[in-house]
């Protein structure tokens, strides 16, 4: 046992820190003891039973705890430990979607050659624009299958959204293992939620250890990409530190995902408010708010999570609330991860993966928040029986946290349902709002002032900062880059001439061949899934099998077809209709995830996750068209 711990209270401190489901599941795969099977989930263990797992548990480490990671057990094994691991027998198509999961194949969800590679033409190359979460798995999938690909990236750093975003405790609202990609096992977060800086670094790690930082070309930002048909291949130009370049690729993939372009907001007066005013994407670095009084515009995720910290350092904070959210705690939110629970990831055979697992089992099971219940409705429900029920315990969670004050209970408690935007994580915002040098402010803003903000009621606020963290332009795929493709059509033109952004599964449109989005139009799923950071790994896995694809039959061009894009987008639609955020109560005309000009679901997939899931996994090859080169068909 070198280098382990054998000490029991040790070990115990690990155990008693530890998701206990994953420490049953962990122990059961080592042991195979029955016992471990018929206990229930860690939620509904009593006291004797907890007690007997964390013995069980200790005592089999103190003989066999090692730096050792276990093979992918049999097929029926997986299945009956991934049934144990919810307490709930799944069917055929979410084992098939959550199999990899617990990622104990070294590419899970990725695709490699079965056989032997063909060979790879001269000039067929991806290029992946964008070097977050999502561009950097396009290129460790590029690596997989020996593709050659360069990544273009505008920044100076990795880390996309990660690394623009810099704000006042900027980080991850999700459980940082939700953010693991599956292929870097064991990752040493130090918080349970992640600050910005060490996503950042988690992502440069993975591109370095995977090869990705030799292919990444930094401070390169794509401008136009144009389609020529002569040849099939995209022309890139590019703005580089050396002065404009043209460069060449057989495909290209955008991977500059959702959340790349500030949204802005006009404001009377701006021109004349003698402060600052800043984005929380462009965060100035030589910004101090101590002592200063700073107005806060904006409540989604970026906003409410930077107040806890800016009142703290500031002298008067305003928080400026145009719509009220749903706003969830999260259990240890902003904790370190103990020093026992790293060994026990390092020496516990299992135990990673199962935890890994345990973290997304909670995104299993949304998609009946997400829809309308028309049955419950009639009965006087609102939505359906679970979204109903959150709605009362978030509702009593304000009153909680805001000591019983009905003043900003009464402004606090929204009237759509829960989860028809984007869930948002308390960072003590609503405990900051009963602090004595913070004010909730729901006036409506009228204008500036040359040094506050004037709301409707005539009242002044002085501030020197104006926080506006007021979200992205979601609806703006692509942009700032033009994209031309078959005779010379503009994408954003064409969609503009339609009903805004839309692509078949979320990453092909007509006339656009060899190209791919990553996180395009209706992409996000709305319920139902593993993390972001997997389905990255899926999507790019999907564009791997096109590449596999065109490389095993000679074909120099991919191309979703229009009849397969049309009716693809029109089942999206009927679908998206059973969604409450496309109700009144779900609050329609106020979410970034619906396009307000066109009165349709813009952001979301709508499909339930693991049948969203399977349009990447087992690909509808009729809905693609795939051609040779006119004189490579010719040649063959
Ligand atoms: P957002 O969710 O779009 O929220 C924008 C906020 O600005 C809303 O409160 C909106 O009010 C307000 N707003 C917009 N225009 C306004 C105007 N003209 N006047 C007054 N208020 C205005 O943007 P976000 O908070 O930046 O979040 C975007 C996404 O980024 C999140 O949904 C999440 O996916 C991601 N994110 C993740 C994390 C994390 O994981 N830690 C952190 C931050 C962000 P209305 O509601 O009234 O429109």
């Amino acid at each position: 046992m070198g280098g382990t711990k054998t000490d029991r209270a040790y070990i115990r401190r690990a155990i008693e820190a530890a998701d206990l489901n994953a420490v049953r599941l962990a122990l059961y795969q080592n042991t195979g003891d029955p016992d471990l099977a018929r206990l229930p989930p860690a939620a509904q263990l009593d006291d004797g039973q907890r007690e007997w797992l964390i013995e069980q548990a200790i005592s089999w480490l103190e003989e066999n705890a090692g730096p050792r990671s276990l093979p992918e057990p049999p097929e029926a094994e997986l299945r009956q430990l991934m049934n144990l691991a919810t307490g709930e027998e799944m069917g055929d198509l979410e084992f098939e979607a959550r199999r990899e999961q617990a990622a104990f194949r070294k590419y899970p969800f990725l695709v490699d050659w079965d056989g032997e590679a063909p060979r790879i033409p001269d000039g067929f190359e991806v290029a992946i624009i964008g070097s977050g979460f999502s561009g950097i798995v396009m290129a460790v999938q590029c690596e997989l299958l020996g593709v050659p690909y360069y990544v273009l990236e505008r920044q100076a750093e990795f880390g996309g959204t990660w690394n623009i975003n810099r704000y006042p405790d900027v980080r991850v609202d999700t459980i940082s293992s939700t953010y693991e990609l599956s292929f870097e096992k064991s990752y040493r977060w130090s918080e349970y939620f992640a600050r910005g800086e060490e996503v950042r670094s988690y992502l440069d790690h993975v591109a370095r250890k995977f090869g990705v930082r030799d292919n990444t070309r930094f401070s390169h930002d794509l401008k136009r990409a144009t389609f020529d048909e002569d040849r099939d291949l995209w022309r890139l130009e590019v703005d580089t530190p050396d002065g404009p370049q043209t460069l060449e690729a057989k495909i290209v993939v955008s991977a500059t995902g959702l959340f790349a372009n500030p949204k802005r907001i006009e404001l009377e007066g701006d021109d004349a408010f003698e402060g600052r005013i800043v984005h929380p994407a462009r965060w100035p670095e030589d910004l101090s708010l101590e002592g200063k009084r700073v107005a806060i515009i904006g409540n989604g995720s970026t906003g409410i999570q930077m107040v806890g910290k800016i009142a703290e350092d500031a002298e008067q904070t305003y928080v400026f609330q145009r719509t009220p959210q749903w706003i969830m705690p999260r259990e240890k939110y902003g904790l370190p991860v103990e020093p026992e629970v790293h060994w026990l990831m390092d020496n516990f055979p299992g135990y990673w993966n199962w935890s890994r697992y345990m973290a997304g089992a909670p995104l299993f099971d949304t998609h009946a928040l997400v829809t309308t219940d028309r049955d419950w409705q009639a009965e006087g429900g609102k939505v359906n029986p679970g979204s109903d029920a959150l709605r009362k315990d978030l509702t009593e969670y304000i009153k909680k946290e805001t000591g019983g004050r009905q003043d900003l209970i009464d402004r606090l408690v929204p009237d759509y349902a829960p989860f028809s935007r984007r869930p948002v994580v308390d960072n003590g915002w609503y405990r900051a709002l009963t602090r004595d040098d913070v004010e909730l402010v729901t006036d409506p803003i009228a204008r500036l002032t040359e040094t506050g903000i004037e709301t409707a009621d005539g009242t002044v606020r002085e501030v020197d900062v104006i926080v506006t963290a007021t979200g992205f332009e979601v609806v703006k795929y692509l942009h700032p880059a033009r994209f031309m493709g078959r005779g010379g059509t503009d994408i954003h033109e064409a969609w503009e001439a339609a009903d805004g952004p839309r692509a078949w599964i979320g990453m092909m449109v007509p006339r656009f061949p060899n190209f791919f989005m990553l996180y395009g139009p209706n992409s996000q799923p709305v319920s139902s899934g593993p993390s972001q950071a997997t389905w990255f790994t899926v999507w790019s896995a999907f564009i791997g099998r096109c590449l596999k694809r065109m490389l095993t039959e000679g074909a120099s061009r991919i191309e979703v077809t229009q009849s397969a894009y049309d009716s693809y987008n029109e089942a999206l639609d009927e679908e998206a209709t059973k969604l409450v955020m496309m109700t009144r109560e779900g609050g329609i005309e106020k979410n970034y995830y619906v396009n307000n000009e066109h009165g349709r679901v813009q952001v979301n997939a709508p499909w339930y996750g693991p049948v969203f899931q399977r349009m990447f996994s087992e690909v509808d090859w009729d809905a693609l068209e795939l051609t040779a080169k006119r004189e490579d068909a010719a040649r063959s």
